[in-house]
């Protein structure tokens, strides 16, 4: 084996990088001609990269390290934990004292009657474990017809077989279909798909889709709806004030089970623990990643309501991983809630940081290139346009632009990413309001050499 180290030259990094490792949502072949930037270490939300680079993450690595890097304790709680206990299962009536604690935790933390934990390793695992959940539900309750859940275009909920299909995200489903028993409405994006509506109009148009929807399968064949309160990999994209709660007016009126995708929106993002509670909605089930353990580790919960579990307890739920709830990923997570709260964390995005993110971020708006700003808590979106008075987008495929944004913000050594022509942020809750300037003054000068590009 070649021996390598955060000292190796990058060059070789690199080739050796896109010789034997296949990156997710990356083309192989472009990575071998322009090589990976290697990523050594990362403090608060700097990271440095093999060349000594400090670079600016606004996007919390993928939307999840959302107390920063750099927290030691969580390291020693990782080592104890592996001194102590470092593997056992949770099948077949066993235990063990963190996934107790953990579990006990988040419903604490969890509003309402959402006292129930299933713990998967990713987003992705624990929206299979969703999927499974609701069908095991009405299989229990006498209607196994119940299949069908209804997402929408664009969402993204994960990339496994399941979580895909959930996902609305046409370059995904292309590339090999998705199951049965999946249908997906639109989605609220206001600024692409408004046409001549009022945002208000649009979005309670694009929430009776659902009804359309529940009727058009037959109210008997539908199991559940699920959603994330705002569509974080799809662009940030934030519905119409009128459109959650005729969702919800729709789900209650069907009687059918409502998952709130809370991957990104929870833990703290929206300025509340999930973001379900900005928006006042009633999921039966939400699905947490990311901001659990801020990234330090993989774990994922599905935290599932007293009505939901009250079925599926009177059932084997034949359905878990070999890591369902890991003693040291459980540890991770613990310590990272009790840092969360040490450091008052929700309420400071609530009333200090997402607030003043928000008035720096729509001040952007009068950029000649930016249309649309969109911001809930601590993530934030802008559209891209040639036009903004008639929401227009740009002749050339779309993505050319967003991509050549993404690049510039690359040089100025700020990490921003874009999804199609809309740029996207998502950086740690612990950003203080020096390092907003600094994002929001690299992103200005990223659409600056961007615009000049264009012009
Ligand atoms: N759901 C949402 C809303 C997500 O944003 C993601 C990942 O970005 C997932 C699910 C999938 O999570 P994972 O990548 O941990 O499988």
């Amino acid at each position: 084996m070649t021996l390598i180290s955060t000292q190796t030259p990058t060059a070789e990094l690199q080739a050796l990088d896109s010789a034997h490792h296949m990156h997710p949502f990356t083309q192989g072949a472009g990575l071998a001609e322009k090589g990976a930037r290697v990523i050594t270490r990362a403090e608060g939300v700097w990271l440095t990269d093999s060349e000594g680079h400090r670079i600016l993450d606004a996007m919390a690595g993928l939307w999840c390290v959302n107390i920063g890097y750099g927290h030691d304790s969580l390291a020693e709680v990782a080592a104890q934990q592996m001194k102590e206990l470092p593997y056992y299962n949770t099948f077949f009536q066993t235990t063990h004292v963190p996934v107790i604690q953990l579990a006990n935790k988040l419903a604490e933390i969890a509003p309402g009657d959402l006292n129930h934990v299933f713990f998967a390793n990713s987003g992705s695992e624990a929206n299979d474990t969703n999927l499974r959940m609701v069908r095991a539900y009405w299989h229990a309750k006498g209607e196994p017809d119940r299949q069908v859940v209804i997402s929408r275009k664009n969402a993204y909920h994960g990339s496994t077989m399941a979580g895909m299909s959930l996902g609305g995200m046409a370059g995904m489903h292309s590339q090999g279909g998705i199951i049965q028993g999946i249908h997906h409405i639109n989605q609220p994006n206001y600024w692409l798909e408004g046409g001549d509506m009022t945002p208000e109009e649009f979005g309670l148009a694009r929430a009776r889709e659902l009804e359309d929807a529940i009727l058009e399968i037959g109210p008997e064949k539908v199991a559940a709806f699920i959603g994330e309160p705002v569509q974080g990999a799809g662009g940030v994209i934030v519905a119409p004030d009128t459109y959650w709660p005729e969702v919800q007016r729709i789900i209650d009126k069907y009687g059918i089970l409502f998952i709130s995708d809370e991957v990104i929106c929870g833990f703290g993002r929206t300025g509340n623990w999930f973001g379900f509670e900005y928006y006042g909605t009633k999921p039966d089930i939400i699905t947490t990643a990311k901001g659990l353990s801020s990234g330090y580790i993989p774990i994922a919960a599905s935290i599932v309501s007293d009505k939901v579990a009250s079925v599926i307890d009177t059932v084997e739920f034949n359905h878990g991983y070999t890591y369902s709830g890991h003693p040291v990923a459980a540890a991770v997570a613990l310590e990272n809630l009790r840092i969360m709260e040490d450091m008052n964390l929700v309420d400071y995005v609530k009333n200090d940081i997402a607030p003043y993110l928000a008035e720096q971020w729509h001040a952007l708006g009068d950029h000649p290139m930016v249309g649309d700003t969109k911001i809930v808590g601590m993530m934030a979106s802008l559209a891209l346009t040639p036009n903004k008075d008639t929401r227009a987008v740009f002749k050339s495929p779309a993505g050319t632009i967003g991509y050549m944004t993404r690049e510039c913000c690359f040089g100025n050594d700020l990490i921003m990413r874009h999804v199609g022509d809309r740029m996207v942020v998502s950086p740690p809750l612990v950003i203080t309001r020096d390092e907003v300037d600094e994002l929001i003054k690299r992103a200005r000068k990223s659409l600056d050499e961007a615009y000049e590009k264009i012009k």
